[in-house]
């Protein structure tokens, strides 16, 4: 498998300008760069001419398969959001719904950029399906609230489940343990899953302090922070992605930079739902390690990481009153190189000789890209999901001039909203007459 791309602009995130180059990928890594090697011979070639390569988006946290609920618990605060409509409609799923519902996510997030993504959902075992078949990479969990789980599955299927698929498919597939949030699970039930994270060596992802109640709940009964309560039972001593982190303060705030969590940030999410602000910039410059996320499609609406980039960098600017907070090259660095160290995808995130070839190609040619002072202003601020010309993880062209290599789309299409209708209790039927 070797692919070159030539003439290409590589977007360099600390320069924040770009340089025209030939960029030679073999067996899924970044070859060389620059002279293409005499003996190099490529399978495919890319002509770059015109365009500009960055390293691709990881999306830190998702809940893939509720693309399938998109549009359907609308408008509503997040109590009567979460009881009356999503906990309500999980009830109806089936574990092939699940394997629909991330197939259209990943043509989705493929078509706006992203290689990767951290997944929190039911039925782990369908989203890693999904995921092998499209090509992509997934850090994947099974939500688990310690009772009651949804397919009634036990902690035996979920110890099945790593073994088989925990850093398979060339690594693109990774396990993680996904514990729901402190609130609904027992100290006793995180204590297990810390053991068990240490005993596969697999990360746990978890959501963490998303409102003051939260906070003033935890207080309540653990006499701590959900922070240092999750620090005390020992989830922070593995790899820990903790999505949201809303409800912080400066001690739960050194906690994050001292355990190394990541925290995967999706404001989208909180302004839909009206969560409040995250402190970003406060993480940032305590040495908290962020990861951007779009979160489920049930609250977002959709999986564009170039609208999560924008809206991080807007909300955090007119919050603070400081125009000077994130700038557009760490806004990119969050959403490539953050996201992807959050998931341990950590060859990932960066354009240089040896590294992953997750990439994506711009066509910087549109009205809105033009003209080109300021590249990756123009990326976080323009650009819309169809510049994206070409997508490409470990060195397979997986979105090649606006279209997917390695997926069905249009059955995936049919499928997930018949699958949609049917979970929701609509008489509707699918727009696409799907033959095969
Ligand atoms: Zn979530």
């Amino acid at each position: 498998m070797s692919l070159l791309i030539k003439n290409v602009n590589i977007l360099t995130f600390d320069k924040k300008q770009t340089d025209t180059t030939s960029i030679c990928i073999k067996d899924g890594h970044i070859f060389s760069i620059g002279e293409i090697p005499p003996d190099f011979t490529p399978k495919e070639t890319i002509d770059g001419t015109g365009k500009v390569i960055i390293p691709a988006f990881f999306n830190c946290h998702a809940h893939a398969s509720m693309t399938l609920v998109r549009g359907w618990a609308e408008d509503l605060p997040f109590d009567r959001w979460l009881n009356e409509k999503i906990w309500v409609v999980e009830s109806a799923l089936c574990e092939e719904d699940i394997y629909w519902g991330a197939s259209l996510a990943c043509c989705e997030m493929i078509r706006s950029g992203m290689v990767g993504f951290g997944e929190d959902y039911f039925w782990a075992n369908q989203v890693a399906k999904a995921v092998a078949q499209s090509g992509m990479k997934s850090a994947v969990a099974w939500c688990l609230f310690g009772e009651n789980e949804i397919g009634k599955i036990t902690m035996k299927d979920v110890r099945a489940f790593i073994k088989e698929w925990h850093n398979t498919h060339d690594g693109r597939i990774k396990c993680f343990l996904g514990p729901h949030s402190p609130y609904m699970c027992s100290p006793d039930f995180l204590k297990e899953i810390a053991m068990i994270a240490g005993e596969f060596n697999v990360g746990i992802h978890i959501h963490l302090s998303e409102s003051e109640e939260q906070v003033q709940t935890s207080l309540k009964k653990y006499g701590k922070t959900p922070v240092a309560h999750l620090n005390e039972l020992g989830i922070f001593d593995h790899r820990c992605i903790a999505a949201h982190c809303i409800s912080v303060d400066d001690e739960d705030i050194s906690i994050l930079a001292e355990k190394g969590v990541y925290v995967a940030h999706t404001p989208k999410t909180y302004m839909k739902l009206a969560l409040g602000i995250a402190p970003v910039d406060k993480f940032l410059k305590a040495g908290v390690k962020v990861g951007l996320g779009t979160d489920g499609p049930a609250s977002n609406n959709d999986l564009n990481m170039l609208e999560i980039m924008r809206l991080t960098g807007l909300i955090q600017k007119n919050h603070l009153i400081k125009p000077e907070v994130l700038p557009n090259n760490v806004l990119l660095d969050l959403a490539t190189r953050g996201s992807a160290m959050a998931l341990g995808f950590e060859d990932s995130g960066i354009i240089k000789v040896g590294a992953s070839a997750d990439l994506i190609i711009f066509n910087t040619g549109k009205p809105h890209m033009i003209p080109k002072h300021n590249i990756a202003a123009n990326i976080v601020y323009s650009s819309h999901p169809s510049d994206i010309d070409y997508v490409i993880c470990d060195g397979k062209v997986l979105l090649s001039k606006g279209e997917l290599k390695t997926i069905d789309e249009e059955h995936i299409l049919y499928e997930a909203e018949k699958r949609a209708y049917r979970i929701t209790g609509s008489s509707m039927e699918p727009m696409w007459n799907y033959k095969g």
